[in-house]
């Protein structure tokens, strides 16, 4: 028997607001434990939470972005539950009436588009976090994360398999920072997935029993947890039993998910409208202003470099991953730089160099116009494609403009016919042996010879005089 898997993820984004969704804490990371709390987010009797509006601009802006309706009447819900990081006992969420509903994104599978459905987005606050610290039999609580931000966007049960799951792991966490509503920090935690699965047999149109993966803190691991909990659902099945309904863990350690709990349903958590929040209501003017005030979305931006630049697609694909690149590109390509050149530079040299030190492109030591600068020298032939890789390098090292590199170390690229000829005359007097060979067909042999010259010119040497010359020496 064939087997398809069925896979819908709940992810959930820290907003990237100033303060908490209901008081004015500040969200900064990293604090230490229990420095930005008040009495409404520890969750003292008698105090009132009041709706952050930028946090309900951003979900909105999300909802704008991933093609929702947005909910004109919308509010929030008790989710009853107990553990030792949620002060309150219960977590103010959305049950019914979510802001956001009926959405879709795009992702690329197999060179085709893939719509994948998002069922909705809703604000929640996000709970403390227990810290486990030294031998005692005990932990302690940081509620300094208690009350921050969050949406979570679930999806349709459109995804078929791990790698269409990464994608549109991928793609969220693009779109959300475009928008600037979530840094999409995933070892930080600000972004986090719950990978929902299932399997049936081909064919089938009934989805199978699922079972909810937790855990997930990076895009390799959305693929291997899922890749692993497939396989097992199919071991259990194939071996004559049932999949049972249940939480799972993934442990990243061992590379397996390992049962937890059996699934709580909705009712479990009595949720009921937070008589503490008043409705929400939103105007259609306002989701208008939001609406405009949207930047270019990745998937629009990748389609205008490919039109615009004349870009293959996995260059823009690449290029509109983060909208900082994108600018680079395009300011780049403004200060004159040929946009595939520019394409090439970037995810070459620029990108390696980047990584190296672990920097973003908002860190990068160059500016847009030096590389654009430095590609006109290429094309005006003062330098060659190959001294200009070290040309970058100290671009990107010093800061310094690309000519006065070239001044300064004596770079520009020979053009004169006459030293281009002597130096290959002597290349070809010392190798006897190889002019007789390559004479005798051996033309691999040229290779060699434009080698052997570039030496000798310490690599000045006009490549395209180089090998005219050299062609016309040795025929
Ligand atoms: P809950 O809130 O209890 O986790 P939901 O109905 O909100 O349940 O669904 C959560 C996620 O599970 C959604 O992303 C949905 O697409 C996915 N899902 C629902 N049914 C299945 C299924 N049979 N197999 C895989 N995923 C599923
Ligand atoms: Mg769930
Ligand atoms: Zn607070």
């Amino acid at each position: 028997m064939k087997y398809e898997a069925v896979i819908g993820l709940e992810v959930h984004a820290q907003m990237l607001t100033d303060t908490k969704i209901f008081c004015g804490c500040s969200t900064k990371f990293g604090s230490e434990p229990n420095t930005q709390t008040c009495q409404i987010c520890i969750g003292m009797p008698g105090v009132l939470p009041v709706l952050n509006k930028k946090a309900l601009e951003f979900a909105i802006r999300t909802g704008l972005a991933m093609n929702c309706r947005i909910s004109a009447y919308s509010r929030f819900a008790r989710k009853n539950y107990f553990y030792p990081d949620l002060p309150k006992g219960y977590q103010i969420s959305q049950y019914e009436n979510p802001i956001c509903e009926h959405g879709y994104i795009e992702i690329v599978v197999d060179e085709e588009i893939k719509k994948i459905g998002i069922t909705r987005i809703h604000m929640e606050e996000d709970a403390g976090k227990n810290i486990q610290e030294g031998a005692g039999n005990y932990s302690f609580v940081d509620l300094n994360r208690t009350g921050v931000p969050l949406m979570e966007i679930v999806s349709e049960p459109d995804i078929r398999s791990p790698k269409e799951a990464a994608e549109y792991m991928k793609k969220l966490r693009t779109i959300l920072r475009y928008l600037g509503v979530c840094d999409g920090n995933m070892e930080q935690g600000s972004l986090r997935c719950d990978a929902n699965v299932s399997i049936r047999p081909i064919g089938q149109k009934e989805y199978g029993t699922r079972a909810e993966v937790k855990n997930i803190n990076s895009f390799k691991f959305v693929e291997k947890a899922l890749e692993y909990e497939i396989k097992r659902q199919i071991r259990v099945i194939e071996e004559g039993g049932k999949i049972i309904q249940e939480t799972r863990l993934w442990d990243s350690n061992k590379g397996i998910t390992e049962s937890m709990r059996s699934k709580e349903e909705a009712h479990d958590y009595r949720y009921f409208p937070d008589p503490d929040l008043v409705p929400i209501t939103v105007e259609q003017k306002w989701i208008d202003e939001i609406r405009a005030s949207l930047p270019e979305l990745p998937d629009v931006k990748r389609g205008r470099f490919v039109s615009e630049f004349g870009l293959p697609e996995y260059d823009a694909d690449l290029l509109t991953s983060e909208k900082a690149v994108a600018e680079w590109f395009e300011e780049t390509v403004r200060s004159g730089g040929q946009p595939k050149a520019v394409s090439n530079w970037m995810m070459g040299d620029l990108m390696r160099l980047l990584n190296e030190e672990n920097k973003t492109i908002e860190e990068c030591p160059l500016k847009p116009s030096q590389l654009a600068d430095m590609l006109k020298l290429i094309d005006k032939g003062t330098i060659s494609g190959k001294i200009a890789k070290t040309v970058f390098d100290e671009m990107y090292k010093t800061g310094k403009d690309a000519e006065a590199i070239v001044k300064e170390k004596g770079l520009i690229q020979v053009s004169d016919e006459g030293a281009i000829e002597k130096a290959i005359d002597d290349v070809i007097a010392k190798s006897p042996k190889e002019v007789e060979r390559f004479k005798a067909g051996d033309e691999k042999l040229l290779g060699f010879f434009v080698g052997q010259v570039m030496k000798a010119m310490k690599g000045k040497a006009n490549p395209r005089m180089l090998n005219e010359i050299l062609k016309k020496k040795l025929t």
